[in-house]
């Protein structure tokens, strides 16, 4: 039976982490929906890679094909608007003065949670599940572990609900994310993921490297690659 805490919302980019995320609230919850925002970035590709990410994963687990509910998209074009990044303009990727990619959109993954946390609302869903992780990452301040604390309980005061926000990446190497799809879905996951999520943030797919499609360059890629790497050494 499925009710409000037997049921998760996947934040859901088409990318590794949330790849990996999917699987790991497939892996606990009875019915799982997912969440895609479309906001103009460049690499619009992450979206069109979730359908065959899920057509994936309904071939790899009849069990989870049962609990696969609805893929929602919202459309924000509002942050592309107010954002001057180079995830959502034609510019190149570089290290701001202030330590951060020009990838980094401001407030992206607060904006992405209230969205997420509205729609949980609306349909009566209480576990919200997200890849942010703090450990390989870029030093967006809105993927660290007391932003997310914060904001659930934000959401919980301004939308009097009793959300939770699971992120169980939070403490995961990139290496680790990787073990952590072969613990849920064994070899398969990981070819799925590999083959199919997307991470480049130039949104490029031509070249297929051991870690996967993408330019190899920028610093997603960078940090796929290092993780992978990391995976399969064992480390
Ligand atoms: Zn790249």
């Amino acid at each position: 039976m499925t009710t409000p805490d037997t049921t998760a919302l996947v934040l859901f980019s088409g990318g590794q982490d949330s790849t990996t995320c999917l699987a790991w609230a497939l892996d606990r919850f009875a019915r799982v929906e997912t969440i895609g925002f479309a906001y103009g970035q460049r690499h619009a590709i992450e979206l069109d890679c979730r359908t065959r990410l899920i057509d994936g994963i309904k071939t790899l687990s009849p069990g989870w094909a049962a609990k696969l509910g609805e893929n929602h998209t919202l459309e924000i074009p509002t942050l592309a608007a107010i954002s001057e990044t180079a995830l959502t303009r034609d510019v190149a990727i570089e290290m701001g003065a202030d330590g951060l990619p020009n990838t980094f959109v401001p407030g992206r993954n607060l904006v992405f949670l209230t969205f997420a946390a509205a729609l949980a609302y609306r349909r009566g869903i209480r576990h919200i599940v997200g890849g942010m992780c703090e450990t390989d990452y870029s030093g967006y301040p809105d993927c660290r572990n007391e932003t997310i604390k914060a904001l659930e309980a934000a959401l919980n005061l301004g939308m009097a609900r009793n959300f939770e926000l699971h992120t169980p990446l939070m403490w995961l190497s990139k290496a680790a994310t990787w073990q952590l799809a072969h613990n849920l879905g064994g070899a398969g996951l990981v070819d799925l993921i590999r083959d199919h999520s997307h991470t480049c943030y130039l949104g490029e797919r031509g070249a297929r490297h051991e870690w996967g499609y993408g330019c190899g360059r920028c610093p997603a890629c960078e940090l796929r690659a290092k993780g992978w790497h990391g995976y399969v050494a064992g480390t």
